[in-house]
């Protein structure tokens, strides 16, 4: 087999679609986010951009809340954990997170994987590979982490509409009665920026025996009065069997997590390979998230800011006439609808503006909906949208004028 020439027809595939990822070489800097260094490809020399696609939704990544805390932190325990977290690599940060996390959403326990990612993968997995003859019911849009954690358990699933709750509840009731059901889901999705109807599906969950299970990637430290999420805001964090979220999102630094009873997160601690027979997170990563957390559990100004700032965007938007997805959440997608438009556009933001925007195209999402997926933060200015704006305008009409030319 000539794998060399496998891997170059693959990519040169992805190219021919629009679809092949390149990486904006980025410097973040500390105190002046969202604006960042772009190091030009291969050039050797940078220029500033202004960040508008970051999941650092609030700039805590940059915050000297955290990065102090991080700081102390390495000063006093070092750099890594020193093993996984059965073997020396507990902290006592490991610990205090575990609580503050447990506390955030109402639960009795909370356990750290090393990312979001994994502890999607690693639960579900877990779940459902252990509990005998038990089966998923997943939401359509549910993230990849979900969907492998659930492939790679070889569990009966049944996949359920995009938030129909009638569609669950069809699919529910033609399982058999007795088996052991788990309702996974996602509160705020991240492509779309829709909301799923959390108390509703926990309803419907409940009139079948099902185990509710919510990622809150996405919602985690911006809604709610002290962070928790949506299910905080809607006051329903009791009625999920497991809450799941990041650290690497608005808290800004990285890590994942889930929330549960004692025995549902000490029986995950024993069993879940993802999570055993892995390195702990750096103290410091994790006394970082501790004093993120800390400070979105009393601190309200960010979130508000970053409210303002969204409304401010889609109005600019909607002024100029480009279309945005409308939702309830802080999520502007702009809607292109085409892989090699999305691309150009991007790059020439890039190029000619400064304004770092990747372009989100196939399989992230489906093929006809690429998008810009724009998300503003609090630190973005009113100059910083405008120029996004007028720059975002002036391309649009380039490329409606001159398709062919523009995309060439
Ligand atoms: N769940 C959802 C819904 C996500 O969008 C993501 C990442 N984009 C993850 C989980 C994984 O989180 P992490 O980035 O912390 O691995």
């Amino acid at each position: 087999m000539d794998f060399e020439s496998l891997f170059r027809a693959d990519l040169e595939q992805l190219k021919d679609d629009g679809n092949y990822r390149v990486f904006a070489d980025l410097e973040r800097r500390a105190g002046s986010f969202p604006k960042a260094h772009h190091h030009f490809e291969g050039s050797g020399q940078t220029r500033d951009v202004t960040v508008w696609c970051s999941n650092d939704y609030l700039g805590m990544g940059q915050s000297a809340v955290v990065t102090s805390a991080m700081h102390e932190a390495i000063d006093k325990c070092g750099a890594g954990a020193g093993g996984t977290r059965n073997i020396s690599g507990t902290n006592h940060y490991h610990v205090l997170l575990e609580q503050e996390l447990a506390d955030l959403h109402g639960k009795e326990a909370a356990l750290l994987f090393t990312s979001g990612y994994v502890s999607n993968w690693a639960t579900l997995g877990t779940l459902l590979s252990r509990i005998p003859d038990v089966m998923v019911f997943s939401d359509e849009m549910n993230h990849a982490s979900m969907i492998e954690g659930i492939r790679h358990s070889r569990a009966r699933k049944v996949i359920w509409k995009h938030n129909d709750l009638d569609d669950l509840r069809a699919k529910l009731a033609a399982a058999p009665a007795d088996a052991p059901k788990i309702v996974a889901f996602e509160s705020v999705y991240s492509m779309d920026g829709d909301i799923a109807p959390i108390e509703a599906i926990c309803d419907v969950a409940d009139e079948f025996g099902a185990m509710t299970y919510l990622d809150e990637v996405h919602a985690v430290g911006m809604y709610g009065p002290r962070g928790g999420g949506i299910a905080e805001r809607e006051g329903v964090m009791d009625r999920l069997t497991i809450i799941e979220g990041t650290l690497g999102k608005a808290f800004g630094v990285m890590g994942g997590y889930i929330t549960g009873s004692v025995a549902l997160i000490d029986w995950i601690r024993s069993f879940a390979s993802g999570f055993i027979f892995t390195t702990a997170l750096p103290p410091a990563l994790a006394a970082g998230a501790l004093a993120s957390i800390r400070h979105l559990k009393k601190s309200a100004i960010e979130r508000r800011r970053h409210k303002e700032n969204v409304a401010k965007v889609r109005a600019g938007l909607t002024k100029a006439g480009i279309p945005w997805l409308d939702n309830p959440s802080h999520i502007v997608p702009v809607m292109v609808r085409d892989p090699k438009k999305c691309k150009w556009i991007s790059d020439i933001l890039m190029d000619q503006s400064g304004i770092y925007v990747q372009p989100i195209n196939y399989p992230t999402v489906a093929r006809g909906a690429e998008r810009l997926r724009i998300t503003p933060t609090p630190l973005h200015t009113d100059a910083d949208i405008a120029k996004l704006i007028s720059s975002l305008s002036d391309l649009w009409s380039q490329c409606a004028l001159a398709r062919h030319v523009a995309v060439a």
